[in-house]
């Protein structure tokens, strides 16, 4: 058997360290192409010497000075490249058969489109690009004839309960439910949460997870995102987007069919089981993640997201109704809340207010939504008026 190339865009960050640690257990089916990181460049530089990959990338020159130099020393010859543009050019080399997109945010769009675009097998846990992209992200996937698979678990847990054949997902779904577990806050004192720190809003009770989507578990702005995700991967309405919180994270979504007959997906809350999948889709392969012990599993519960403690999530529905474009600009000011509340710029509780205000006051232009360039204006647009805002509510 040849061995998958894989390019894996934010290989030290969570989702990339878990694609990597499933990557290890099947050394015959995948080989490492490319690796790239942003910060991390101690991380990166201990992958490129475990992995030896043809490509390394980091974000700024003096980085890959420092890990050309320090490869060099180690006699390993991965190539580093810098910028942008060479995640881009990694996503699309005609060398790579699979794309893990494990960037966090919008600056995964270009990279994940450029993967789209070139016919790749992309693993798409980097859901801002797609929140971001809509309409145009779904059009480059078929454009480019390649195969797009969800890995954000709940994305996953939905394309497990569908039949191969997309043909038939239409007319099988009455509507789907996003499990959600509502995050470190599902039970505090919605008044105590002005007082709320990163370290606080970062301990989720059942994943271990990047920065920025700890904190959006923590107000359920992850739902909202995921929720617009799911829209586009699916091709669904956005009321047949549903939102339940399921405080354990067992089962980890549901699709309701059109007999009401429902699917659902359970597992240990483990993100190398969807890793496994989108690698080996649609064979399944070992992921290393532990088996659910249903002798000392418990109770499963639900209950509804109230608007109250979580008014980020029912954002999602707004946003998806306005005109296209807005989605791009709630993630914008999302990303810009999140960081000035991780820098200790924002309070928690007005993460919320700036998210609401952004969405209010940046209008997509008409068109703005069908152009990598008009959407990148309007997040770029949408971000300034977010740190507008962020200095007027620490005030
Ligand atoms: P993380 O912060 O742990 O890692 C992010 C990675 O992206 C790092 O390698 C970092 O170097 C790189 N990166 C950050 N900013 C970048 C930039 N501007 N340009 C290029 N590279 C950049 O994040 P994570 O938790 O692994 O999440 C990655 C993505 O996967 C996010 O979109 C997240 O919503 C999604 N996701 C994560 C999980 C999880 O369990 N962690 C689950 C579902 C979905
Ligand atoms: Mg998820």
């Amino acid at each position: 058997m040849t061995p998958t190339r894989l390019c894996i865009l934010g290989s030290t960050g969570s989702v990339g360290t878990n694609t990597l640690d499933v990557v290890a257990r099947h050394p015959q089916r995948y080989e490492v192409f490319a690796l790239t990181a942003h910060s991390r460049t101690d991380a990166l530089l201990a992958q490129c010497l475990a992995w030896r990959p043809r490509y390394a990338a980091v974000a700024e020159a003096q980085q890959a000075r420092q890990l050309g130099a320090a490869l060099a020393d180690a006699g390993v010859r991965t190539e580093v490249l810098v910028g942008p543009q060479a995640l881009v050019e990694l996503a699309a080399h005609p060398e790579v058969d699979a794309v893990m997109g494990a960037i966090v945010g919008a600056a995964g769009l270009p990279p994940c489109l450029a993967a789209a675009r070139a016919g790749k097998r992309l693993l798409l846990a980097n859901k801002e690009a797609l929140v971001v992209g809509g309409a145009l992200f779904m059009q480059a996937v078929r454009d480019g004839g390649g195969l797009l698979l969800p890995i954000d678990s709940e994305h996953s847990a939905i394309f497990q309960c569908l039949p191969e054949d997309r043909d038939q997902w239409a007319s099988r779904i009455d509507h789907i439910l996003l499990t959600a577990s509502g995050g470190p806050f599902r039970t505090r004192d919605p008044a105590t949460l002005a007082e709320v720190t990163p370290e606080q809003a970062c301990a989720h009770p059942n994943w271990v997870m990047g920065r920025k989507i700890s904190v959006d578990s923590a107000t359920m702005m992850n739902k909202a995102l995921e929720v617009i995700e799911a829209r586009w991967l699916f091709d669904l309405s956005p009321a047949q987007v549903r939102v339940v919180i399921h405080p354990q994270s067992i089962i980890h979504s549901m699709v309701v069919c059109r007999d009401h007959s429902v699917l659902a997906q359970l597992g240990t809350p483990d993100m190398r089981v969807p890793i496994a999948y989108g690698l080996s889709f649609p064979q399944r392969i070992e992921s290393g993640a532990a088996q659910l012990d249903f002798a000392t599993l418990g109770a499963l519960s639900f209950e509804p997201a109230d608007e109250r403690r979580f008014p980020g999530l029912f954002l999602a529905w707004e946003a998806l109704e306005a005109a296209p474009g807005s989605t791009a600009v709630l993630n914008a000011a999302n990303e810009v809340a999140v960081a000035a509340f991780l820098d200790g710029r924002l309070r928690f509780d007005r993460i919320h207010a700036l998210n609401r205000a952004t969405l209010d006051a940046v209008l997509p232009e008409p068109g703005a939504a069908q152009s990598v360039d008009g959407l990148l204006d309007l997040d770029a647009r949408a971000r300034r008026r977010a740190e507008e805002l962020v200095r007027s509510l620490a005030r």
